[in-house]
């Protein structure tokens, strides 16, 4: 199993320098190789990450003789990570998912980090020798034993973390859970998580408590930046024209640094929680059940579209650019100073997407069932004691009374419970039918992936699919 384990470095100045170069050099490298991909494909032809590698090699050192500074490997790598992005996009148009083509890096705006192979770095406890600078001080030992594949040097913020690639044996990769339960899990806006227990887990909130002090550093910077445009002759409530630099002070440099500390604060943060809830779900569980979360369906609806989007906001990042997942610590999103009134609405700080995409790692190494169910399973609309349907729920309704069976429900737990149904109802024979011929791991199965228990059984198929399997899995219960 390939684990990341990502350490925080301790570089001398001149190091750090040095790793600022070659974060710079892959970015320049990578643009190079798409404006030439690009420019190959509109004169029609089939552009090709590695032919394109060998005709920077032929021109590199002349062209750009300052490339003689660096380790070849963050001028070589950007073409097989360019390579990568194009497969990624056209995978993505085949399955009609929404794609992104890759995009030129900006300074500042994309992350800064290169690559270094795993045959150009030696490891010893608490340091590592890498090219060109020598020993670097780590702060941790690598925790993982295995073949090493690779490392990431990175920064967030104004701090260097070197992320090792690692092959680990499965049996080393493998945990041991403390129970055996089954639980059902329902992610929402108020409270982070309930579960089927009965548990409501609240959301870390640091954006809130931090909120205040973004705002202010969000503030500083912002006036700084309009008194640079009014000082260079813009219109300082206007977008600086294509191409435009004003001079950036020393004070507004500061002022930033500040605001991306800030920033990668609140991350470590959210990091905290989402890992420490996840890991406690798949060590006391056998079995998981969530659901699809469909955040673009969640969009449609106006309330649950702001929290989103002011969420990304106060974040930092471009609610336009949201898919493609660039933050960007070390600029000041202006939008942020004038979009960003995020008074009175009602924050959740919790990652969806996180929360789910470590799930599905934990799960193999904890051997447990994830169970996901289908985004149009009605949980928070059925009775969860006696399957009455409730059709008539509305969103900002957080509990109701089953007229069927008088009981009056938490609108998340019941959800939940629903979930934990779905699970012990139907997912967990059809589960262990699987683990008779496949791998388990302590006797229990891995199933990732959806189950959509009724969708199969009722034979009647809309070809449009969703609404249809809505309602015949309703009238199952
Ligand atoms: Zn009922």
């Amino acid at each position: 199993m390939q684990l990341t384990h990502k350490i925080l470095l301790n570089p001398t100045p001149a190091q750090a320098e040095y790793f600022q170069k070659a974060a710079g050099t892959a970015r320049f490298v990578w643009n190079w190789a798409l404006a030439k991909w690009n420019e190959l494909y509109s004169l029609g032809k089939k552009p090709n990450a590695m032919a394109l590698k060998k005709s920077f090699n032929a021109i590199k050192y002349e062209e750009f003789p300052w490339l003689s500074e660096m380790h070849r490997d963050s001028h070589a790598q950007p073409f097989s990570h360019l390579a990568k992005a194009w497969n990624r996009f056209f995978a993505e148009i085949r399955s009609k998912k929404p794609a992104n083509e890759p995009r030129f890096k900006k300074k500042n705006r994309s992350r800064d980090s290169f690559y270094v192979a795993n045959d150009k770095f030696t490891l010893n406890e608490k340091m590592i020798k890498l090219p060109k600078i020598g020993w670097v001080m780590m702060t941790e030992v690598l925790r993982f034993d295995g073949k090493i594949l690779g490392a990431t040097v990175s920064r967030t913020a104004d701090k260097w973390f070197l992320a090792i690639q690692v092959d680990v044996p499965t049996d080393q990769a493998n945990q041991s859970r403390t129970a055996n339960q089954v639980i059902g899990v329902d992610f929402g806006i108020k409270a982070a998580a309930t579960l089927s227990t009965g548990e409501s887990i609240a959301a870390a909130s640091p954006l809130k408590s931090a909120l205040r002090r973004l705002k202010i550093r969000s503030r500083t910077i912002s006036r700084k930046i309009n008194a640079a445009k009014q000082a260079a002759g813009f219109d300082k409530n206007k977008n600086l024209p294509k191409g435009a630099q004003i001079p950036q002070s020393n004070n507004r440099k500061k002022s930033t640094l500040k605001l991306a500390r800030l920033h990668a604060r609140i991350g470590n943060l959210r990091a905290d929680f989402t890992h420490k809830l996840t890991t406690r779900l798949c060590r006391e569980n056998q079995a998981i059940v969530i659901e699809d979360l469909h955040v673009a369906g969640m969009l449609q609806n106006e309330k649950l579209a702001r929290a989103f989007n002011c969420l990304d906001i106060a974040r930092g990042m471009n609610p336009r650019a949201r898919s493609t997942g660039n933050s960007s610590p070390l600029t000041i999103p202006h939008y942020y100073c004038a979009r960003g009134k995020p008074r009175g609405i009602n924050f959740n700080d919790v990652g969806f997407g996180t929360i789910r995409r470590q799930l599905e790692y934990k799960t193999l190494r904890y051997g447990n069932n994830l169970i996901i169910a289908d985004r149009w399973y009605p949980s928070s609309k059925l009775c969860s004691v006696c399957h009455w349907k409730n059709d008539a729920l509305l969103l900002q309704e957080r509990t109701w009374y089953c007229p069927r069976c008088t009981t009056t429900h938490d609108r998340d737990v019941n959800a939940a419970r629903n979930l934990k149904r779905l699970a012990t109802e139907t997912a967990l024979p059809v589960a262990n039918q699987l683990a008779t011929n496949d791998t388990a791991i302590g006797g229990v199965p891995i199933v990732v992936g959806k189950v959509t228990p009724v969708r199969y059984e009722c034979g009647q198929q809309d070809t449009s699919g969703q609404e249809e399997n809505r309602v015949h899995i309703c009238a199952h219960f």
